[in-house]
């Protein structure tokens, strides 16, 4: 059974579905929110699940803010989430980096959420604003700080050449470490331009240092092991819920979780019927095993 309409299911088989869960993941931008704004009814939902006594995560693959200031945006759009329930890239680069003991300092591609969640752990960093951009290569800056033991690349509106130099150089020596916020390629948006999202810094840095970066967020399970650990959660009895497949569905599948994909987002319900009908293992992975339009929708059935 895979990628069944939840509106397509009798009341009774809501419930039972509600009850067939008791750890929700959910991912943040395109399910709860887009940007600023809430989706319709989506903190209810959220807020209802937690009632009912479900555990309830927030996951974002965002890197550019602290957990503090998901937790306060949460608040201020009315979802009942406290800082420990909030999972973001940049709190996860840092915490990876303290779990290893790592003592020296990180070249930030990045924002202040990235340096805000280092600094909490104690760790120091460089490289964060624009770089002066010389029109050829005698003009940049590439002195290297000997101290630099890693390198973390989040999304970054000042990406520069002249980071690209840094970035490599100083991955160039094999014991410095290599940490990609995420891998998503693009943004959503409505327009016909294209906005580039911090996928897109990452593989380039990975094909100028030509190493492979070790990702932080979905759908790598570097997250979902970090909550599995800490919440002793039974992957079976746990809902991930997403709107692009390549990463929240994905990591639902690694993770053996059940996946709900809402369609008020990234992925779109032609793109999952194309992967139910590949013969391809990756492809595969990608279908969601419930879809519903948007995550508000669930909000009636849960008030009966
Ligand atoms: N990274 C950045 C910089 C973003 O602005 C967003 C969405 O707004 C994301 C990643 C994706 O976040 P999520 O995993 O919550 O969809
Ligand atoms: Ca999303």
């Amino acid at each position: 059974m895979a990628a069944v309409n939840l509106k397509s299911l009798s009341s009774k088989e809501i419930i039972e579905f509600f009850n067939s869960f008791d750890t929700v993941l959910t991912d943040c931008d395109g399910v709860l929110w887009m940007e600023m704004t809430p989706l319709y009814h989506s903190a209810e939902v959220m807020n209802t699940f937690q009632e009912l006594g479900k555990r309830v995560f927030y996951v974002t693959n965002n890197s550019t803010k602290t957990r503090e200031e998901f937790a306060e945006k949460c608040k201020l759009l009315n979802f009942k989430a406290s800082e420990e329930n909030i999972l973001c890239t940049s709190h996860l680069a840092a915490n990876y980096l303290k779990n290893i003991s790592f003592n020296r300092k990180v070249y930030v591609i990045g924002k202040s959420g990235i340096t805000k969640e280092l600094e909490k752990v104690g760790i120091a960093h460089c490289g964060t604003g624009p770089d002066p951009m010389g029109n050829d290569l005698t003009t940049l800056s590439i002195e290297k700080d000997p101290d630099v033991g890693a390198v973390i690349v989040g999304y970054d509106e000042h990406f520069s050449y002249p980071k690209m130099v840094k970035a490599a150089s100083y991955l160039a020596d094999h014991d410095v470490h290599f940490i990609g916020t995420n891998t998503d390629e693009r943004f959503p948006t409505s327009k016909s331009i294209v906005m580039p999202g911090t996928g897109s810094f990452v593989r380039c840095i990975e094909t100028c240092s030509e190493r492979k970066a070790t990702i932080m967020g979905k759908p790598e399970p570097y997250v979902a092991d970090m909550i599995k650990q800490k919440y002793n959660v039974d992957p079976k009895r746990t809902l991930m819920i997403g709107d692009r497949a390549n990463t929240d569905i994905l990591l639902g599948t690694r993770c053996g979780f059940k996946t709900l994909l809402v369609l008020s987002g990234v992925t779109h319900l032609e793109e999952v019927e194309k992967w139910k009908q590949s013969t391809r293992q990756e492809d595969r992975d990608l279908v969601t095993d419930y879809y519903i339009d948007t995550l508000g929708d669930l909000y009636p059935h849960l008030q009966k």
